[in-house]
């Protein structure tokens, strides 16, 4: 096996309950480290057979996360690269599925002839494969594993982790996020939870180092004294994870516990402490804003969990943050403006935002909201999907192409204006086949989005089928819609936006996937700004009657 013999290994599981926020736990762990000067990567490791999320509904286990090389991964990839500052790739997100088919794949090459092939040791190697593929480059590697323990399916991963610290001794350690409950009428916190869920985490042979416990009270001295006599953990390491008003609170709360410093003197590390100014200043930013609200309306397909638009709602958040302004959300389903809700409503916002998606439903419902933010002069941002279905609503209410639609919804319509690329006519499997990844744009010099990201060259990520149909830029350009960006060789529409509009942006790739708390995407940025301009400026008197009813 190829490890450095220098790298440190850090594995997180998680027990009791699913959707503790491990990911946001092995995330700040990880900030708190690479603000100590060390070079740290984080991994998921999900036990689902899928070979990876690209093919799940974003209702299942939220948004599809897409990295530069075009990997489609799991959504706390997106937690990784926004509080480590990192790019990530397809090697920081493995499954069972992807590892079991390298196994198979091995097995029909003829590689194991005359073996048996199991679990162990065969699928325990590649999975220790797959975690020490990052040891070059990184002085610690975080590796968080999916699902809680005690899952059948993680069996597999805890046996290759459990061998993994086997094998590298104190260069690995195990972390476990619990919960310990408030039981309100006892008054009391309850460890009984946590005390099954480090034994069950026992029987498969791994003894954590540290149990990091998600709790709504603060941990005192005597309950920290009796989760770590019941599990073998050092005091220090017990570490409090309370609820915070913010995500990026928490690696402040873990550096108040010295959280680092435990985890530096376990791994002999000794490096000077870190300095987290920056953080500060986003928390305080996201806790107390000067500039007061710009509330945002999302319209989109899986609005019913927040989960599912992961990336969307954070680069608002991240807007925000850069325009000193506090950034509500609604998030309302397309579906409810085809059941009658009146578009009207969205003179209570200061900005209407449609992310990406796939399928019609709620279509008609995003395309009604579109045509008001346009007629209303509502800032709109348009990802994906959104640029698609702004397309649509310009060709049909401004272009007067009846039927327009896109060939996905409709394959009969008289103007297909959203068309499919000329690669995918033939692609006729689901995973991995998209557009997908980073892709180069040339801006239009003097258009709103080259302003707004101060170039003409930029890179995207993209996941899509579905382009602007080449056919009907002409007579759409005639009708006052700008394609204010292309791929460099002309061929795809890459972003549009109107010219007589205050603000009405819409991208084919998905700039939410790149914005950063420490740096917000421009775009979103941008957008907030515009949201603020809304709020603080007159309401044009046609708006001000449909606030009062009229
Ligand atoms: N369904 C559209 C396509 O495949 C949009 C995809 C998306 O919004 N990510 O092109």
């Amino acid at each position: 096996m190829t490890r450095t013999d220098r790298t440190r290994y850090i594995f997180v599981t998680g027990g009791v309950v699913s959707s503790l926020g491990k990911g946001i736990a092995a995330a700040s762990l990880g900030v708190l480290l690479r603000a100590r000067g060390l070079r740290v990567t984080l991994q998921k490791l999900d036990p689902y057979i899928n070979v990876d999320p690209g093919t799940l509904s974003p209702l299942q286990h939220g948004e599809v996360f897409v990295t530069e090389d075009g990997a489609e991964t799991d959504l706390d990839l997106g937690h990784y690269e926004r509080f480590i500052q990192a790019n990530l790739s397809q090697e920081n997100n493995t499954t069972s599925g992807r590892i079991y088919r390298t196994v198979i794949e091995s097995e029909r090459r003829g590689d194991y002839l005359g073996r048996t092939v199991q679990v162990v040791p065969h699928i325990t190697d590649e999975i220790k494969r797959s975690v020490s593929v990052l040891a070059e480059g990184h002085d610690v590697v975080i590796s968080e594993v999916g699902g809680t323990v005690g899952d059948i399916e993680s069996l597999p991963f805890l046996e290759g982790i459990r061998q993994f610290r086997q094998e590298v001794g104190s260069r690995a350690m195990h972390v476990h996020l619990t919960l310990v409950p408030y039981i309100r009428a006892a008054g009391e916190l309850k460890t009984k939870p946590t005390q099954h869920s480090v034994r069950e985490l026992m029987q498969t042979g791994i003894q954590p180092a540290v149990l990091i416990c998600r709790t709504e009270h603060p941990l005192d001295e005597e309950i920290r004294e009796k989760i770590a006599g019941f599990t073998n953990v050092d005091p220090a390491g017990v570490i409090e994870a309370r609820d915070v008003e913010t995500i990026y609170e928490v690696p402040l709360e873990f550096r108040r516990q010295r959280l680092d410093d435990f985890v530096l003197r376990r791994f002999g590390i000794d490096v000077p402490t870190p300095d987290l100014a920056e953080w500060r200043r986003i928390v305080e930013r996201i806790k107390s804003p000067r500039r007061g609200t710009v509330r945002i309306a999302v319209v989109g397909k899986y609005t019913a969990l927040v989960d599912a638009y992961k990336s969307v709602e954070q680069a608002l958040i991240h807007g925000g943050i850069a325009n000193d302004v506090n950034v509500e959300i609604d998030w309302i389903g397309g579906e409810k403006l085809e059941q009658g809700l009146d578009p009207a409503f969205l003179v209570g916002y200061h900005g209407l935002l449609v992310p990406g998606g796939f399928g019609i439903r709620g279509i008609e419902g995003m395309i009604t909201a579109i045509r008001w933010a346009r007629e209303n002069g509502l800032p709109f941002l348009g990802i994906c999907l959104g640029l698609q279905c702004a397309v649509i609503e310009f060709a049909r209410h401004v272009a007067g192409l009846e039927g327009a639609h896109s060939f996905e919804f409709d394959r009969d319509s008289p103007h297909p204006v959203i068309c499919l690329m000329d690669e995918q006519r033939n692609v006729t499997t689901k995973g991995g086949t998209m557009r997908l990844g980073s892709y180069e744009a040339r801006l239009v010099p003097g258009s709103l989005a080259s302003r707004i990201y101060g170039s003409t060259g930029i890179t995207e990520r993209h996941r899509h089928r579905y382009e602007v149909n080449n056919d009907y830029r002409a007579a759409l350009q005639g009708r006052g819609i700008r394609f204010s960006a292309t791929t460099t060789d002309g061929k795809l529409v890459e972003m549009i936006e109107l010219a007589d509009h205050p603000w009405f942006v819409a991208s084919q790739s998905h700039p939410e996937f790149k914005s950063r708390p420490t740096a917000a995407h421009p775009l979103f940025a941008s957008f907030i700004e515009a949201g603020a301009i809304r709020a603080a400026g007159p309401v044009a008197p046609e708006t001000a009657a449909l606030a009062a009813g009229g």
